[in-house]
């Protein structure tokens, strides 16, 4: 809706008042002006354009009035009005403001976060409403409302046209192009979908050639319960069965936490507690890790449910994420499964959050908005009144504490589904071994006993590139990145040198820089290094590198998967990527390298990661028919940590950890919000987070460490440090941080600063 000029010279019995969020780094709503007669129209959720400065915003109306308690003279009018319908319902409001609030984080810059690109923009919304104003020459009879966009581009879906014999033949010529056609006259497909299957160009070929056609009339809503396919189920095992009925029971919020040793069947107890939503007619919302989403996940659910599910995930182009936002929202699919940022789709008719592998990092947002995926689906949940679903084999201390003292419903699978079996554990002494690549030569006598039964290797190392650090042999000096003061990586395949900090290179050096001597030499062992060695070693095999420098490509992992599935690749090495939930069925030895590292951390999560990333990777070995077998090198066999791992399992582990954590007074016992600042000039810094401390120390019911350097303690050219603060009440802390937030923004280093609150962090790096 465009306002006329006049609009601000109206008395202000004309004029009513909206509040509205914008996408701008302060903690308060603006207030715009409005024709009283149309305030009708600017719902709550409703986006709006308004003048910001000598920009224009995006922002969403979260309340009215028709008085305002500023200076009339300094309230501008609103631009126009994007939405006839809010794009934020009043539950969507309600989690912003809890989010804001929760987080401690600008309230407009939450609302912006929680909307699909394209969405969010001045530009693309225009761009988007255009086409719907041109086309919508129906009068309105309010000459000022006529203009309102109507509310987004509808789901698009390709359908084929009638086409003679004679334009099929010539079509076989291209192959793709022919199989779209083939199933598009089957039936329309969405846009997006027929992108994503076949590929934009053949598409854009197919619509050329004037064989297929875009509609973008919206399919009729609330359609997906009558194609939901409820394909025959496993019959559940009677610990399977316990936890499916205790899910179904549940009549009102509730959340299970579903621990399961990996391979128990956690996934067929989803798809059948999913199948009693689905039969309600109600949506069901599955959270997995960053690199859960894997084709074979998917198919899962499409085999058992049928053409009801919708994919979300960071590969997604920004129309293929509109599309989904879209579809849950008017209830046209049944099924989201979506990485972290899912957790903010709005659902029509929500009937279940599940979040599989609870414990996983990904779900952790580590800058801007630092939410954490579990403890929103949390909230979701509680709000929308359904059961919160969250499985792991491993789960996270702070569900596990949850579980014990009653929040959550615990369940649990303690064997392994069908006639799999669960692998052993074993330590290896490596004092005074000598190692290849860093391996054992016990290990490779086993690997090669594996190779040549047919079966399939693992060997677990967390770096990638060929060795973490170049150093002279001569003067000691380490070649290493200026910006981050950290050692270059080696990298043989690139045959470079990287900082794995800020992702800079430089060519491979043969001299010392210092010295100039020639004796340089790399130090440690990355996958690129092990690789080499064992491709040498077991010419006969095939050995393959999972990490994020063979996987970069959006579908690069998954073929490499599907390749490791079909028996491809018989050798295989990678990083922390190959212990995600990847079903390995031939794996029966899986090789762990470097433990040591997790156990003088100074990270006091460091043993519940170690024992996770243990768990999860052993779970990847022997999950068929053949018995797995797990070792661990370590030159530490003795530490009573991986004592307690090897021998008792995760299960007991994570209890005793648990115990610690409360002698210690530590999350989940306690809780915690991080200060983190970033800057070039350490004294600057220092002066900041001095009066941080000034202000944190007016608060009897906290306390604080810090500040104190980040993991990571340099990047880019600046220095981080970081304050912890803690409280054993969560509503204090929140309470007293907000303040102290408020105040420190004030300071004259405050603009100068890079600095966030991280609230429940989950890492110090
Ligand atoms: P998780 O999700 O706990 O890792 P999955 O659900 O992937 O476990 O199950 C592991 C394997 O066991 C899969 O191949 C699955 O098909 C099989 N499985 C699960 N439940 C049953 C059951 N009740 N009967 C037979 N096989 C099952
Ligand atoms: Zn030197
Ligand atoms: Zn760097």
């Amino acid at each position: 809706m465009l306002l006329s000029q006049t609009e601000t010279s109206k008395s202000a019995a004309e004029l009513a008042f909206v509040q509205v969020a914008l996408p701008v780094p302060l903690d308060r709503l603006f207030e715009y002006s409005c024709s009283a007669k149309n305030l009708h129209a600017f719902q709550n959720g409703c986006r709006v354009v308004v003048p910001f400065g000598k920009k224009s915003l995006v922002g969403v109306v979260v309340s009215s009035a028709d008085k305002s308690d500023y200076d009339l003279a300094k309230i501008k009018p609103l631009t126009s009005l994007i939405d006839e319908t809010p794009v934020f319902s009043t539950s969507m409001i309600k989690l912003a403001n809890w989010l804001a609030d929760f987080y401690i984080y600008p309230v407009g810059e939450v609302y912006a976060s929680m909307l699909p690109v394209l969405l969010r923009k001045v530009s693309s919304t225009k761009a988007l409403a255009k086409k719907v104003i041109n086309e919508d020459t129906k009068a309105d009879t309010n000459e000022e409302l006529k203009t309102i966009s109507a509310e987004l581009p509808l789901l698009a879906q390709l359908c084929a046209h009638q086409v003679s014999e004679e334009d099929i033949k010539k079509l076989h010529k291209s192959k793709r192009q022919f199989a779209l056609f083939q199933a598009l006259k089957e039936q329309p497909l969405a846009l997006s979908q027929a992108k994503a299957d076949y590929s934009p160009t053949i598409v854009k070929g197919l619509i050329d050639k004037c064989h297929a056609y875009i509609e973008e009339t919206p399919p009729e809503l609330g359609l997906w319960p009558t194609q939901a396919v409820l394909a025959e189920k496993k019959r559940a095992n009677p610990e399977q069965a316990i936890a499916i009925a205790s899910i179904n029971q549940a009549t009102e919020f509730t959340a299970f936490l579903l621990e399961g040793v990996t391979g128990s069947g956690k996934t067929e107890v989803y798809l059948q507690v999913i199948e009693e939503v689905l039969l309600q007619g109600k949506q069901v919302l599955i959270l997995v890790p960053e690199i859960g989403l894997t084709p074979q996940t998917l198919r899962r659910f499409e085999q058992r449910f049928g053409n009801i599910v919708a994919v979300w995930h960071s590969a997604l182009t920004d129309l293929e994420r509109l599309t989904v936002w879209q579809q849950a929202k008017y209830n046209q699919i049944g099924i989201v499964i979506g990485t972290r940022s899912a957790v903010f789709l709005p659902l029509a008719k929500p009937g279940m959050i599940i979040v599989d592998e609870e414990h996983d990092e990904s779900f952790k947002q580590q800058d801007t908005l630092r939410y954490h995926a579990r403890d929103v689906a949390a909230y979701r949940a509680k709000q929308a009144n359904i059961s919160l679903v969250l499985g792991s084999a491993t789960p996270s201390l702070e569900s596990l504490h949850n579980a014990l003292s009653h929040k959550f419903r615990h369940l649990s699978l303690k064997k392994r589904a069908g006639s799999a079996s669960l692998p052993t554990q074993h330590l290896l002494d490596l004092t005074g071994v000598p190692v290849e690549a860093g391996l054992a030569p016990s290990m490779l006598v086993r690997i090669e006993q594996q190779l040549s039964q047919g079966n399939q290797v693992l060997v677990y190392v967390n770096r990638r590139g060929y060795a973490p650090a170049l150093i002279c042999k001569q003067c000691g000096h380490v070649e290493s990145c200026k910006d981050c003061d950290n050692p270059y990586t080696v990298h043989l395949s690139s045959h470079n040198l990287q900082c794995h900090r800020c992702g800079q290179y430089q060519d491979y050096v043969y001299k010392c820089r210092t010295c100039h001597s020639s004796n340089i030499t790399t130090q440690g062992i990355g996958t690129e290094q092990i690789q080499d060695m064992l491709a040498k070693r077991f010419a006969n095999y095939s050995c393959v590198r999972i990490d994020s420098d063979s996987t970069r490509g959006k579908r690069k992992l998954n073929e490499l998967l599907s390749a490791i599935g079909q028996n491809k690749h018989q050798l295989l090495v990678g990083t922390q990527i190959l212990s995600k939930g990847h079903h390995f069925p031939n794996v029966t030895l899986a090789i762990i390298l470097n433990v040591d590292a997790f156990l003088f951390s100074s990270d006091f999560r460091a043993p519940e990661k170690l024992a996770q990333l243990v768990t999860q990777f052993s779970g990847r070995a022997g999950r068929a028919n053949k018995p797995g077998e797990v070792w661990l090198q370590s030159y530490q066999v003795g530490h009573p940590l991986l004592q307690d791992l090897v021998n008792n399992g995760y299960e007991q582990f994570s209890r005793l950890l648990l115990q610690e954590r409360n002698r210690a007074n530590l999350p989940p016992l306690a809780w915690q919000i991080a200060l983190r600042v970033e800057h070039s000039d350490t004294a600057l810094i220092m002066l900041f987070m001095q009066y941080a401390n000034q202000l944190l120390a007016q608060f009897s019911q906290l306390s604080y460490v810090g500040p104190f350097p980040a993991g990571v303690e340099k990047k880019q050219t600046r220095y981080r440090f970081i304050t912890v603060v803690q409280s054993s009440s969560r509503q204090y802390l929140n309470r007293a941080m907000t303040q102290a937030k408020q105040a420190l923004g004030e300071h004259k280093l405050a603009a100068r600063m890079r600095w966030s609150i991280d609230v429940m962090p989950s890492d110090f790096s």
